[in-house]
This record gives C-alpha cells, sequence and structure tokens, in this order.
C-alpha cells in the first residue's frame, strides 16, 4: 500500500510532491496525459525553426508570485522579463489605429466609466459585496454590471478583451468580480493588466513542474487517468480507466474543478463543491500564437467584442517574424481550430501583417482539462472558494481552480499544493 498517492501532474500535483517529499514522504504519481504539467504546456512553435518552448496554457506570473518565483529559482530556471508594450492599438469602425473619440461627449463618458470601475475594482478587492449606492458587485454577471455602466460601444469592446483575460467565459454566466479582481491589480485600469503580467518562466513551466516531479523522487506513472476514488476507515481505493487498483492511507485529488467531473467519489464531494463540479467553471478562452511578419513586438490591438478580441506581439523567433498572443472566446461562433478562420480574424485586427501560421491548444475540447482557467460562475460563487475544497476523511484536493490565494493563477497551484501537502504532513505525524 502507498503512503500517498497524488492523482494529476499539474502545478500543484507536483508542488505537493515535492513539499511531500521533503517531509520524507515519497508519494505515487498517477497522470492522464503522456506528459507532466497539465495546463502548464511548454513546446515549440509547430514546424518552426525556433526550438525555445512557448506556452500554450498560461505564460504569464505577476510581481505578487512570490512561491512560483522561489521554486523557479530553485530549481534553475530563469525569469524572463515580458517585452515592454510599445503601442496600443484598437479596432474601430473596420480600422485599426490610436484609440480615438467620435464626440467629448464620448470621450467624458468613456473616462467616467473608467473611473466608476477603479472604484469598483477597490470595493472588490477589500471584500465588498456591493458599492457605495448599494449596488451589488459580487453575485452578478459581467454582463448585468455592464449593463447597467452603459459605457460607450468603444469602451465596452475595450473592456471585452480584457475580459477574455480574466473573467474568460460568457458574459451573462460569470461573475463580474472575475474582472473587477483583475483590473484592480492594475490600480483599477483594465487595460493595465497586461503590466502585471510582468515575467514568463524559462525554458517553460511545463519544464518548472518536471523538475519539480523529478527533485521529489516520485514514482510517476504517466497515461494513467483514474476511474474512481473510494474511502475506507482505514484505506483509499483508486481504481485506473484501465482497470488497476491502488491503495494508500492518503490520497491528493491534485485535479481542477471540471476534470473532477470524470472521476467517481466515494463518498461524494460536499455539497458545495459537488455543485460547482455538477456544472463546471465557465472558462472558455482560447489562447493563439500566430507568426507574422509587419506587426512590432510590443503592439497591443484590441478588437471589437467578437472573434480573436486581443493580440500582443511578443517576441521575434530565429526568423525574425514576430510571435503573436492572441485571446478570444471559444464561444457561438468562433473557431480557433479552423485556418481560415483565424488568418481571417488577424487580418482584422492586423491588416498589414503578413499572416506565416498559427499553434494552439485546444483546453475546452481536452478531455483532461475541459476548460481553461477557473472562471467562476455568478450564481455560485461560494462553491468556487477555498473553504468549499477542505478535505475529507483521508482525501485532500489541491488546485489552482480553487486555491487558497491568487486561484487561476500558477501561483494559486502552488500555493494550494503546499497547502495540501501541508494536510497531508500533518496526518502522517499522527
Ligand atoms: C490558455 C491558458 C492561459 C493561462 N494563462 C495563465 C497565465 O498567463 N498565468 C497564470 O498564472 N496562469 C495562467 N493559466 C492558468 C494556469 O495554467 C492554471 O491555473 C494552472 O496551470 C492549473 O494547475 P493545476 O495543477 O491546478 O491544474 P492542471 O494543470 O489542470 O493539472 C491537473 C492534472 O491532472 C491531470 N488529470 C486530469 N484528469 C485526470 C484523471 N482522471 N486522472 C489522472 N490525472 C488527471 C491533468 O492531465 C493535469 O496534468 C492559463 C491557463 C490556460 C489554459
Amino acid at each position: 500500500m502507498e503512503q500517498v498517492i497524488i492523482i494529476g501532474a499539474g502545478l500543484a500535483g507536483a508542488t505537493a510532491a515535492l513539499s511531500l517529499s521533503k517531509a520524507g514522504i515519497t508519494p505515487l504519481i498517477l497522470e492522464a496525459r503522456e506528459r507532466i504539467g497539465g495546463r502548464a504546456y511548454s513546446r515549440p512553435f509547430a514546424g518552426a525553426k525556433d526550438d525555445r518552448r512557448l506556452e500554450y496554457g498560461g505564460s504569464w506570473i505577476t510581481p505578487y508570485h512570490d512561491r512560483i518565483r522561489v521554486h523557479a529559482a530553485d530549481l534553475g530556471l530563469t525569469i524572463r522579463p515580458r517585452a515592454a508594450v510599445k503601442q496600443r492599438l484598437a479596432l474601430r469602425d473596420g480600422e485599426v489605429g490610436h484609440p480615438r473619440f467620435d464626440s467629448p461627449a464620448e470621450r467624458e463618458a468613456h473616462e467616467r466609466a473608467l473611473a466608476r470601475v477603479a472604484m469598483d475594482a477597490a470595493f472588490t478587492k477589500k471584500g465588498l459585496a456591493s458599492d457605495e449606492q448599494g449596488r451589488p458587485l459580487a453575485g452578478i454577471t459581467y454582463k448585468a454590471y455592464f449593463d447597467r455602466l452603459a459605457p460607450p460601444a468603444a469602451t465596452r469592446h475595450m473592456f471585452d478583451a480584457w475580459w477574455t483575460t480574466s473573467g474568460n467565459g460568457a458574459h451573462d454566466e460569470i461573475a463580474a468580480t472575475e474582472f473587477l479582481s483583475s483590473c484592480a491589480y492594475g490600480g483599477g485600469l483594465a487595460e493595465n493588466m497586461i503590466d502585471v503580467w510582468s515575467d514568463t518562466v524559462e525554458p517553460g513551466m511545463g519544464v518548472l513542474a518536471e523538475r519539480m516531479i523529478a527533485a521529489s523522487g516520485a514514482t510517476l506513472k504517466l497515461s494513467s487517468p483514474i476511474a474512481s476514488v473510494t474511502q475506507s476507515a482505514s484505506a483509499v481505493s483508486v481504481i485506473t480507466a484501465a482497470g488497476e487498483t491502488l491503495q494508500a492511507g492518503h490520497v491528493l485529488l491534485a485535479l481542477g474543478i471540471n476534470q473532477l467531473a470524470a472521476v467517481q467519489l466515494s463518498p461524494t464531494l460536499p455539497a458545495l463543491a459537488a455543485q460547482a463540479v455538477a456544472r463546471g467553471h465557465g472558462g472558455k478562452a482560447f489562447k493563439l500564437w500566430i507568426r507574422a511578419r509587419g506587426i512590432p513586438v510590443g503592439t497591443v490591438i484590441t478588437g471589437d467584442s467578437s472573434g480573436i478580441e486581443l493580440m500582443f506581439a511578443e517576441r521575434n523567433d530565429a526568423d525574425g517574424a514576430t510571435l503573436i498572443v492572441c485571446f478570444g472566446l471559444q464561444l457561438n461562433d468562433a473557431a480557433p481550430e479552423d485556418p481560415a478562420w483565424v488568418k481571417a480574424q488577424f487580418s482584422r485586427l492586423a491588416p498589414n501583417a503578413a499572416f506565416l501560421g498559427y499553434d494552439w491548444h485546444d483546453w475546452i475540447r481536452d478531455p483532461f482539462a475541459r476548460g481553461t482557467w477557473v472562471a467562476a460562475r455568478a450564481d455560485m460563487m461560494e462553491a468556487f472558494e477555498h473553504a468549499a475544497w477542505q478535505p475529507q476523511g483521508r482525501v485532500a484536493f489541491a488546485s489552482s481552480d480553487y486555491a487558497p490565494e491568487q486561484a487561476g493563477w500558477f501561483e494559486g497551484a502552488v500555493r494550494s499544493g503546499e497547502a495540501a501537502a501541508a494536510w497531508l504532513i500533518r496526518q502522517a505525524s499522527h
């Protein structure tokens, strides 16, 4: 019988393995995929001469992300600052240019909307559920919030572009606070979200997860999806999809909310967590890497609330082409899997650039992800909070999706893995 089995070799599981090994516990890790890292997925652009890795899952860490910086330094990874933003352009009335206003009244309405969002971001950061007039901030959708704010159309397009990198789901389902709390990091301004994405980890965040597991000395079984986890008074039985049964004293389910839907648990999850799993989080962004010529590094372009809504020219590759990271929502008629659609979308936002190709990972259709980063539903916020995910019997939970802090980020996965490992270590010492 194993002392501890960790299910899932994403950053949460990898961090937990490392923490456990420092306390003298060497876990067995069971990972569904044939690779380590989960939503940390670093690999070269398909077919390019440049063998530097790009991040197909998460990319950036912020100045506030201290635990991940400690692990990166310990394991010999490098912190690379993001390219500076040099120009900001917007698509308006079919043309791409510097943001402009049609009238003084539009400029004034734009500034009023920015100021209101900055206030509401500050209230959200303080944990207030409503504004100074008692109007709700928590528990309402992004759509309800902006219908109330009623900014000019071009201002709304700008907000929607930054929504694809924060709330990243259906406007009428996901909580407005997902957007407001991201604005709070940038002093209340949506456009400052990019300034907070200060660094990436090289050679890649997936490599950090690999090194954590190697350093932990854990036994790792890849291509081993778990079908069920059953607790008795003295042990936990884990059954793989291939029918193998393993026993452990304790199990760490290092799985996100949408991934847990594929695992049968006995006893079942506590009520709130079970609700979150039943409906799933709503994170549905797509992230693409486009290679192009004729667009300088440091350019940010925002769209018009459809298709590709945000692009950032991130760096040059070995051929001198620009690598551009793009975001939109994988909803309605978006077709990021279709090269013709991607090329047409790119041409709307960068009409003078030459499109050379693109690469991406489909997180929504990936059976071991079933979504991007966590996006809490407005009508069930509590189910996404860490408090709903406390250990149950001999089983603990760890994921960025319901982390004690920095949920949704890599940092959240690391902190969640550390917290779960601390609990497991306490159980072992009893
Ligand atoms: C497109 C995209 C962009 C992002 N951008 C950023 C960013 O810029 N900065 C940032 O900090 N964060 C970003 N994130 C979020 C970040 O990637 C995640 O929060 C973090 O990687 C989640 O780690 P985790 O360990 O909680 O979950 P995961 O990485 O999902 O790990 C869970 C693991 O469990 C495995 N698994 C699933 N089902 C089973 C099963 N049945 N049996 C066994 N194993 C199973 C999975 O294969 C996976 O390896 C982004 C995410 C995406 C998708």
